[in-house]
C-alpha cells in the first residue's frame, strides 16, 4: 500500500497519498489574494496614519519586544492585517516585536499558509459533566506542547479558592481571556493540540475556529452518579441536578461519545 500523508485540500484535512504536492495550489490562492490586495496594502504601509499609529505603539511598549524584552524594531500586526484588515489600526492588535521574534511569527504565519506542508494544530473541545473526568482525559491524551483551557483551574488559581465555588466576578475575566485566546488561535499553528474543557457544547468556538482548524468534538459519557459521588468527595459546591439537566437537553451532534468511568 502507498503511504499516505495528511494535508489541508480546499481548507480540509485530508489523507493523500504521500507524493502528492498539493502547496502548489495553497500558494497559487494565497498568491492571487496577495496580488489583488498588494496595492492597498502597500498603500496603508506607507500613509501618515500608519506611521503615527507605528510610533504611539512603540512608545507604548517602551520600545521593548513584546517577546523577548529586548529592543523593539518594528510594530507587528497580532492578527496579520491580510487576515483581518479591519483591524489594521487597532491598537489591541499591535505589538512592539525585535526583528528577531518577528521572524519567528512570520515563519509560523507562513505555515499556517503550507499547513500541508508541515504540521497543523489539532483543536479538541472536551465536554462532560463535572465529575466527569475531562482533566484526566485530557492528562492521558496531551502531547508535550499542547495548550490547556481549563474553566474550573482557571476558576481556582484566579480566586484563590480550592472547593470549586463560582465567584461571579472572575468568570467574567475567564470569559475574556477565553475569547481573547480564540482570537489569537485563529491566527496561528503554535501548537500541537488545543484543548478546550468545558461542560456543555459553544457553537461560538466552532463559528469561530472552523476555516482555520481541524476541531475535534468529544464528549465524556459518565454515569452521574460516579459523577454527583465524586463532587461529593472533592467537597466541590456545584448544583448538580441543574447542571445534569441542562447537560441533557444540551445538542451533542457531530461529538464522538467517549464512555469514561
Ligand atoms: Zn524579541
Amino acid at each position: 500500500m502507498k503511504p499516505t500523508k495528511l494535508t489541508f485540500v480546499n481548507g480540509k484535512p485530508t489523507l493523500v497519498s504521500y507524493d502528492k504536492v498539493v502547496r502548489t495550489e495553497n500558494d497559487k490562492a494565497y498568491n492571487y489574494h496577495r496580488k489583488v490586495n498588494d496595492n492597498e496594502y502597500m498603500k496603508f504601509y506607507h500613509s501618515t496614519e500608519w506611521k503615527h499609529k507605528r510610533q504611539e505603539i512603540l512608545e507604548r511598549d517602551y520600545h521593548l519586544c513584546q517577546r523577548c524584552g529586548m529592543e523593539a524594531e518594528l510594530v507587528d500586526h497580532i492578527i496579520p492585517s491580510k487576515d483581518d484588515w479591519s483591524d489594521r489600526l487597532n491598537s489591541d492588535n499591535l505589538q512592539s516585536l525585535c526583528r528577531e521574534c518577528h521572524k519567528v511569527k512570520t515563519k509560523r504565519e507562513w505555515m499556517k499558509h503550507h499547513k500541508g506542508m508541515t504540521r497543523y494544530m489539532d483543536i479538541n473541545i472536551v465536554c462532560g459533566l463535572p465529575g466527569s473526568g475531562k482533566t484526566t482525559y485530557v492528562k492521558q491524551h496531551m502531547t508535550e506542547h499542547d495548550l490547556i483551557y481549563d474553566y474550573d483551574s482557571l476558576m481556582c488559581s484566579l480566586s484563590g479558592l480550592n472547593n470549586h465555588q463560582t465567584n461571579h466576578d472572575i468568570h467574567d475575566y475567564i470569559m475574556l481571556f477565553f475569547d481573547q485566546m480564540l482570537r489569537k488561535l485563529k491566527s496561528e499553528q503554535t501548537f500541537n493540540n488545543v484543548w478546550i474543557i468545558r461542560t456543555l457544547p459553544d457553537k461560538k468556538i466552532d463559528t469561530l475556529l472552523s476555516n482555520y482548524h481541524h476541531i475535534n468534538h468529544i464528549v465524556l459519557i459518565t454515569d452521574p452518579i460516579v459523577c454527583e459521588q465524586r463532587l461529593r468527595e472533592q467537597k466541590r459546591q456545584i448544583e448538580f441536578q441543574k447542571v445534569l439537566n441542562n447537560f441533557n437537553g444540551a445538542d451533542f451532534t457531530g461529538y464522538r461519545v467517549v464512555k469514561n468511568r
